[in-house]
Parts: structure tokens; C-alpha cells; sequence
């Protein structure tokens, strides 16, 4: 792997506008089943992140994800934070690979830092969460999907939150209450891979 990249300032600064753009509706969102600040949980993680990209830029990408991951860990506050923490930390630690010849190709990776995620949350899938976004994204990924199908099908699993009983996080307090409404963190995964999504395919 080359040391520094150059791609990851422009595709933390797609991340960061888009939350900045949904911050008030993911606040919303969480209104109705939660206490109402995922949106600015993500868009301050999102501008500690911003505030650290050109330092990221020089360092290899798995090493780079890393840092971005315990930078959210950090800075979110909220639930969410450790979860996509743990994505970006564990995807980078996928790609660099722990152990010699250990190194995982993009799609292992992501499944592996997907399952961190479950664990790390102690949910699985159907539970209306971020993770009912992230399983069918990485399904995606492995079909070696193109960049507008991924981001269809996030979109789409971001929907099929809205049917859903809440399993964790405050959202599950209100339990059948819960059916009716998009989770914020889904709504937030899917934004998010829509930027990712558009960026890459520029
Ligand atoms: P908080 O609930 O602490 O206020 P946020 O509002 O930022 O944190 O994030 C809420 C989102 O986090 C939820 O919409 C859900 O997608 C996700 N979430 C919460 N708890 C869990 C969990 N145990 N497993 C997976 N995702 C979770
Ligand atoms: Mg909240
Ligand atoms: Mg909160």
C-alpha cells in the first residue's frame, strides 16, 4: 500500500456535506424515536474529521480509516459514534491486515468490520438500526455491485426501517411505538453511502 492517498479529502468532504445538509431532518428523525440529536451527534463527528484531512491524506489508507474511526469515537458522543467508530477502525484494520499474509481484500474487510459492528452493538439484522443499512450494503458490495446499485439498495434498506419494531438503542423503549418511523442511524448510513457512492463514481 502507497503511503498517503490522495481521494480521501474529497471523500470526507462529500460526507461531511451531506450530513451538514441532512443534520435537521436525522434530528428528526430521532425525535420520534429517540432524544433527538443524531443529527448533530454526526455532524460534529463529521467535522472533527473534516478538521483532520489533509493530516489524513498522508497516511496510508488503512491507517487512515483507523484514525478517522477513533476520531468518531471521540467526538460523536451517542451511541452512534462507537458503532461507526468501530466500522472505520476495524475496516482499516482489515485492509492493512494484523498478521502477515492476513491482508483481506475491500469486501472481506467490510464484512468483518460489519460484524464488529453487531457485537459492538450487541444487535443483529431486522433490529432497525444502522446495521439494517449496513448488511445489505456489504451484500452489495460482494455481488460486486456497481456504485448506483449500492446506493439504490441503502436507500431502500433505509425504507424497510420504517415497518420495523425497534430491538435496540432508546428506539427500543417505545417498542411497537417504535413501527412507523425511518431510523435516524439507517437514514444516516444511507446518506452516507449515497455520497460515498457518488463520489467514487466522479
Ligand atoms: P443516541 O441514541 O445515544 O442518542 P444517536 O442518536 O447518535 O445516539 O444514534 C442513534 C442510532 O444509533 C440509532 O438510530 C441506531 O441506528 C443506532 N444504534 C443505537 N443503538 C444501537 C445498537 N445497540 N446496535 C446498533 N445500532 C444502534
Ligand atoms: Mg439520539
Ligand atoms: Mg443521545
Amino acid at each position: 500500500m502507497e503511503a498517503g492517498q490522495s481521494f480521501l479529502p474529497g471523500l470526507i468532504a462529500a460526507c461531511s456535506a451531506v450530513i451538514a445538509l441532512n443534520a435537521d431532518r436525522l434530528c428528526l428523525l430521532d425525535q420520534e424515536i429517540g432524544d433527538g440529536d443524531h443529527g448533530t451527534n454526526m455532524r460534529r463527528g463529521c467535522e472533527a474529521v473534516f478538521e483532520e484531512r489533509e493530516m489524513l491524506a498522508g497516511l496510508p489508507l488503512p491507517q487512515a480509516l483507523e484514525r478517522v474511526g477513533m476520531t468518531l469515537v471521540m467526538s460523536v458522543g451517542g451511541a452512534s459514534g462507537p458503532l461507526y467508530g468501530t466500522l472505520l477502525v476495524e475496516l482499516g484494520r482489515g485492509l492493512a491486515g494484523e498478521e502477515p499474509g492476513a491482508r483481506q481484500d475491500f469486501s472481506s474487510a467490510l464484512s468483518r468490520a460489519v460484524d464488529a459492528v453487531a457485537r459492538r452493538g450487541r444487535s443483529g439484522a431486522g433490529e432497525k438500526t444502522l446495521l439494517d443499512v449496513l448488511y445489505p450494503v456489504q451484500a452489495e458490495v460482494r455481488m460486486q455491485s456497481t456504485l448506483d446499485s449500492i446506493a439504490t439498495e441503502a436507500q431502500a434498506a433505509a425504507e424497510r426501517t420504517v415497518a420495523m419494531k425497534a430491538g435496540r438503542g432508546r428506539a427500543s423503549f417505545l417498542g411497537d411505538r417504535s413501527i412507523g418511523h425511518m431510523d435516524p442511524g439507517a437514514c444516516s448510513c444511507a446518506l452516507l453511502t449515497d455520497a460515498i457512492c457518488r463520489y467514487l463514481g466522479e
